[in-house]
């Protein structure tokens, strides 16, 4: 099964064909299935390579920040999570970070905020934040805590902040703090917070499944100058909510990845190991879980590429995106578990290509909006048409 063989659809223009085709022999030759002990120094060197080669041009919008174009370009986005994906999950975490951290700044920074960060995040060399999540504030993300009070010219943020991605290796952070302009989700704000702000510091590391850079973070009396807050007060919310558009048709995307590589690695295990005087792959009962691997990820893959597309046209996308990341990222579990079964014994060592995949793909379902989150914004779109 040819894993560029959707680029021949119609979604896609020459550039974004060249673009996928380029980054998958970069990919293969310079971080095949990277992976360590060490994920700080590991990301960070993922993150250098990537905007040496040029690939992080794509997650910063305007040219003249250093972007590749003046937009964001959803299928560029997609298509490289994609491709990253299926070669190391490590490297995609790099990349989608850099956007995700940058994202804010991208969609809402003043110019003077672009031009000290962008060209640094496209170039590699500054590594980026989202910070939104609370201990008492994950799905429910309007209900979050963390206090900005704003003193002259200066806001004053106190509270914590979880599963922070690059936590402790991040050279910014985007933060979405309570400014109280207004009740609720139309009294937050967001602000740039550089690691080394006296009052902030990384409360702990959080040890997971897959290991990456993740933390718990704490404002003590951390005083930020009004000219790092992206946007104006009260408008952090829908700024957090306009990057997360972004994201999580690439969220999906990165699934359609972890799904691909599992699926080349099912094949290639199936045809080649012999039990019972023949292969696995000639028996019909593998066949049929080979063909629901392939129309689970072809499924996955036209929701979530046109989903990209429809962005990218500069529609709606609010129910297209929801769709691709549920079915992508559940469907990609399916798959990968699928993956292991064809391995048996040796699809659960440790450090196997599939046993990793198994462990990447789980938290993809829970970030960026769970399972459920996605099923209930898809439901409500839909009741939208009957007035309710
Ligand atoms: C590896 C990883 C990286 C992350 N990186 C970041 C980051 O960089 N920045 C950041 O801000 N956050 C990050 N997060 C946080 C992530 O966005 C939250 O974990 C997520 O929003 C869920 O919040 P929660 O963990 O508090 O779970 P909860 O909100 O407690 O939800 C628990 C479960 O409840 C269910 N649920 C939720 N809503 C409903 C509902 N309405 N009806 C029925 N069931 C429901 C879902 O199954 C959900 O998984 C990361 C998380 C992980 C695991």
């Amino acid at each position: 099964m040819n894993p560029l063989e959707h680029l021949r659809w119609p979604f896609f223009d020459d550039r974004h064909r060249e673009f996928a085709a380029a980054l998958d022999i970069w990919a293969q030759r310079e971080v095949r299935d990277v992976h360590g002990a060490d994920v700080d120094a590991l990301c960070r060197q993922l993150v250098r390579q990537l905007g040496e080669a040029g690939w992080l041009r794509h997650v910063v919008g305007g040219i003249a920040f250093g972007g590749a174009a003046d937009a964001l370009d959803t299928r560029m986005l997609c298509l490289a999570r994609e491709t990253l994906a299926r070669h190391s999950g490590l490297a995609d975490f790099a990349f989608a970070m850099q956007g995700l951290g940058s994202g804010a700044i991208t969609l809402a920074g003043t110019p003077e905020q672009k031009t000290r960060w962008l060209p640094r995040v496209a170039r590699g060399e500054a590594i980026a934040a989202f910070a939104l999540s609370e201990p008492d504030a994950g799905s429910d993300v309007a209900a979050l805590q963390c206090a900005a009070h704003i003193d002259g010219d200066h806001a004053v943020l106190d509270g914590e902040k979880t599963w922070i991605s690059n936590g402790g290796i991040a050279d910014f952070y985007v933060v979405f703090a309570r400014s109280a302009e207004a009740a609720g989700a139309r009294g937050i704000s967001a602000f740039i917070v550089e690691a080394d702000t006296p009052g902030f510091e990384i409360a702990g590391r959080i040890d997971v499944i897959a290991p990456h850079p993740l933390a718990r973070l704490r404002f003590t009396h951390c005083r930020v100058p009004l000219t790092q807050r992206v946007g104006a007060g009260g408008e952090g919310f829908k700024i957090a909510m306009r990057t997360l558009d972004v994201f999580r048709t690439s969220v999906a995307a990165a699934a359609l990845g972890f799904a691909r590589r599992a699926m080349q690695e099912g094949l290639a295990r199936a045809a080649s190991r012999r039990m019972f005087g023949q292969m696995l792959a000639d028996f019909q009962l593998t066949q049929a879980r080979l063909a629901q691997m392939a129309t689970t990820i072809d499924s996955a893959a036209l929701l979530t590429y046109r989903a990209a597309w429809q962005r990218d046209q500069g529609e709606n996308v609010t129910r297209q995106a929801a769709m691709a990341k549920l079915a992508a990222t559940e469907g990609a579990q399916q798959v990968i578990d699928a993956a292991v079964q064809l391995f048996g014994g040796l699809g659960v060592v440790s450090g196997h290509p599939v046993e990793r995949l198994y462990r990447e793909i789980r938290s993809l379902r829970i970030y960026e909006g769970a399972t459920e989150v996605q099923q209930l914004i898809i439901g409500r779109d839909l009741l939208k048409a009957t007035g309710r």
